[in-house]
């Protein structure tokens, strides 16, 4: 099994759900006590969220970008960058390893494509939604049909990213606001809604929108784990 080199932390919580989904995958696999062969090194979120929100992305990207200089060194032959969000910074991580670099808007755009789906609904955190790194190269390199939430949505889901799912808060009346945002996005012709953030599978899941839903988190893990058992 290939050794994989998980850039986490961004934030634990969906790290903690990257973990349990890379081992129940390998174990699914492979069956019996199979288990996922990875390093992981998990930053702190607070360092990287305030480069993110004063625009020092370059200086974030160096940041990580030594994060996958010391897991090369460690005997990583792959690289996850375990968030949505940062790989707005993935060509100088890139840059810095002769890794494979398992891209997470690669992954995503490649199944969506499978499905045969075009016009989709995106949620994600405001740098995300808002920013050309990743919903360009869905469209441009998997012809998709990007759509977003309005301005004052687009605020919600952000907050309730940061100040809640980052932090362990799952509250259901923000359950319901997402649903809400879906059913939007739903009505404005999505054929489909991303979870374009690797923390929205802790609150939302195929069960509360009407159509179907491509969780990054699950999609970038099982990407992983093709490369892991390959
Ligand atoms: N994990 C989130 C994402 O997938 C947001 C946190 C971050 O900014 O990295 O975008």
């Amino acid at each position: 099994m290939h050794l994989l080199g998980v850039i986490g932390g961004m934030s634990w919580t969906s790290t903690a759900e990257y973990y349990r989904l890379l081992n129940s995958e390998v174990a699914r696999q492979r069956g019996g006590l199979a288990s996922a062969r990875l390093l992981l090194h998990s930053v702190d979120f607070a360092k990287i969220a305030a480069l993110q929100h004063s625009g020092q992305w370059e200086k974030a990207g160096e940041l990580l970008a030594d994060v996958a200089r010391g897991l090369e060194r460690a005997g990583a032959e792959g690289i996850l960058l375990a968030t949505n969000t940062m790989h707005k910074v993935a060509p100088q991580i890139e840059a810095a390893t002769k890794l494979p670099f398992l891209h997470i808007a690669d992954a995503a755009g490649q199944r969506i494509r499978a499905a045969g789906l075009q016009r989709v609904g995106l949620l994600a955190t405001a740098f995300t939604m808002e920013q050309d790194f990743y919903t360009g190269r869905l469209s441009e390199n998997y012809g998709l049909d990007v759509i977003v939430p309005d301005a004052a949505d687009r605020g919600e889901v952000h907050r309730i990213i940061y100040d809640e799912l980052c932090q362990d808060r799952i509250l259901d009346e923000s359950r319901q606001i997402y649903r809400r945002i879906m059913a939007e996005l739903v009505t404005q012709g999505a054929q489909a809604i991303i979870l374009g953030c690797t923390e929205i599978t802790l609150l939302v899941g195929p069960e509360d929108v009407s159509v179907p839903v491509f969780d990054t988190t699950l999609i970038h893990v099982e990407e992983a784990v093709k490369f892991m058992l390959d």
